[in-house]
């Protein structure tokens, strides 16, 4: 089964969007594996977007991500990952197609909601980050 990490990011929470999100996924037929919430440090931050350390918008983004609560999940099913992205829209809201996540509930690319991941092996790294072995079994 396939699994993809999905964070539903500080503005998401404060914006109580975390039921939403949630009713997304469920809907749609996947199955939550596991999930918590955490405020996560500025190092945890980093640490999670670790591949963008290069972009001029890395210090903002670690800022962003650690403002607050996150909730932290692990949804599984067929193509999770590829359609868990259509499911949250393209990065910058104002590409996202409406009936995505990001294109119906925000407009900032700096404050974009929620995190998916890309492929494969980042969800894998990813969740092994986030959870334990046992938290997701
Ligand atoms: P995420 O990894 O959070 O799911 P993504 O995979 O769609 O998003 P990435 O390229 O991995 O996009 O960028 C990670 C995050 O960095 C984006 O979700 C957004 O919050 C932030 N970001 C990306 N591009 C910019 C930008 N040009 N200016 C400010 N923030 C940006
Ligand atoms: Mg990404």
């Amino acid at each position: 089964h396939e699994r993809s990490f999905i964070a539903i990011k500080p503005d998401g929470v404060q914006r109580q969007l975390v039921g939403e999100v949630i009713s997304r996924f469920e809907k749609k037929g996947y199955k939550l594996v596991a999930m918590k919430m955490i405020w996560p440090t500025k190092e945890m931050a980093a640490n999670h977007y670790a591949d963008l350390s290069k972009k001029p918008f890395f210090s903002g983004l670690v800022d962003y991500f650690s403002s607050g609560p996150i909730v932290a999940m692990v949804w599984e099913g067929p193509e999770v990952i590829l359609t868990g992205r259509k499911m949250l829209g393209a990065t910058n809201p104002n590409s996202s197609e409406p009936g995505s996540l990001r294109g119906d509930y925000c407009i900032r690319v700096g404050r974009n909601l929620i995190h998916g991941s890309d492929g494969g092996e980042s969800a894998q790294h990813e969740i092994g980050m986030w959870f334990t072995e046992e938290e997701c079994s």
